[in-house]
């Protein structure tokens, strides 16, 4: 990242040279079309320094006040410098049609025109040096800057081409590269400040958001993704994710999860900087009561039989147990038994751990329905 951060000053500096340059220049040689680009320069050292900015204030850790983190005061700069472009932009324009309307002509003078020359070139190796760093840092900020710098090449290219055209008599050519220029200066404002106002409005970053869900759906014990939501900057992003699990699951089970998710989105998408789970766990839907051979509630995992009642549609029915003399691994038999008629709640008095643990590995619930209880009746309202 040392190396990315070099880039990005070394960028700023070369453009505050050739903004001092372009803009007196500019002036000396009254060329409206010169003084825009050099307003562009600065525009662009703006924008780099809110890239500082950027991450020294998202490394802030959250505080007492700000539990949140800091993140957001990026984007309230942001919308101010998007506002301070947007407002330059205009000047220019308003300059440009001036310059037009008056007939103004600018005086062909060659320092101007070795001047804008000059920062074409320049600009053409800052934006080579910032898209071999970016690539070589994997800074997709760095490499989408030296893109940018491609743009400006283009911007003082085009100040020569007019001094070329008003050379030949086309005195209008540097108000109109001017104004072509204003336009380009107003894109770039309006894309900070749309950028700011995102992140103020918490917009979905929906790329983000299919990462998230594809990473989640890969963890044991996740049934179902509910929701995913994001917010933040491009450097420090929050997620948000709610997720269902089996009903039968434990505390201790779902605390892992909820740690794996956090530390595996962490490691996948190194931008996110925090994650709120939230866990949201499957209905009781199908209900098993354990009863003996005269139909009374036994509480006995090891009963003769069951009642299984669907609680949505109050359906029943009475099975065998055909494990109910099993010597041995009762509770993981019975449990796989009950899985196959899609049980996860049973009633029971009491069972023990190794039971237990087989029905929660089968998303099955135990209920310790009291055992004063015999009437099946009885029991299905103590569950409910
Ligand atoms: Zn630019």
């Amino acid at each position: 990242m040392d190396e990315a951060l070099r880039a990005g000053k070394v960028s700023a500096i070369a453009n505050v040279i050739l903004t001092v340059f372009k803009v007196v220049a500019g002036i000396f040689a009254n060329s409206t079309a010169l003084i825009a680009d050099g307003i562009h320069s600065l525009v662009d050292v703006l924008g780099s320094i809110l890239v500082w900015l950027g991450i020294k204030v998202a490394e802030r850790p959250a505080d007492a006040s700000h539990p949140y983190g800091h993140f957001k005061a990026e984007s309230l700069a942001e919308m101010a410098v998007g506002l301070v472009i947007i407002l330059s932009s205009l000047l220019i324009l308003h300059e440009s049609v001036l310059s037009l309307v008056n007939g103004s002509v600018p005086n062909f003078e060659s320092y101007a025109v070795a001047v804008a020359l000059f920062s074409a070139i320049a600009n053409e190796l800052l934006a080579r040096y910032k898209i071999r760093v970016g690539v070589k840092t994997r800074s997709t900020s760095l490499i989408a800057e030296g893109k940018h710098s491609r743009v400006d090449v283009l911007s003082s290219m085009a100040v020569v081409v007019g001094f070329i055209l008003v050379y030949l008599g086309y005195w209008w050519a540097d108000s109109v590269v001017a104004i072509a220029i204003s336009v380009v200066i107003l894109q770039i404002g309006g894309s900070v400040l749309k950028n700011s106002i995102d992140v103020l409005m918490d917009r979905v970053d929906e790329e983000l958001a299919l990462k998230v869900k594809s990473v989640l759906e890969k963890i044991d014990g996740v049934k179902s993704v509910d929701f995913i939501g994001t917010r933040g900057t491009m450097k420090s992003k929050i997620v948000e994710v709610h997720f269902t699990v089996d009903i039968g699951m434990d505390a201790e089970t779902i605390d892992v999860i909820q740690k794996e998710i956090s530390e595996e989105i962490k490691e996948r998408i190194p931008e996110v900087v925090n994650v709120v789970c939230v866990v949201n766990i499957t209905k009781p839907k199908v209900l098993a009561i354990p009863i003996d051979l005269n139909g009374h509630y036994t509480g006995e995992l090891d009963s003769p039989s069951f009642v299984i009642v669907d609680l949505e549609s109050g359906e029943r029915k009475v099975v065998e147990n055909p494990h109910h003399r099993a010597e041995k691994k009762k509770g993981y038999l019975i449990s796989e038994f009950l899985e196959k008629y899609s049980v996860n709640m049973v009633a029971v008095k009491k069972v023990g751990e190794g039971a237990r643990a087989h029905l929660r590995s089968r998303g099955i619930l135990v209920k310790v329905v009291n055992s004063g209880l015999r009437n099946i009746e009885d029991v299905l309202r103590a569950v409910s």
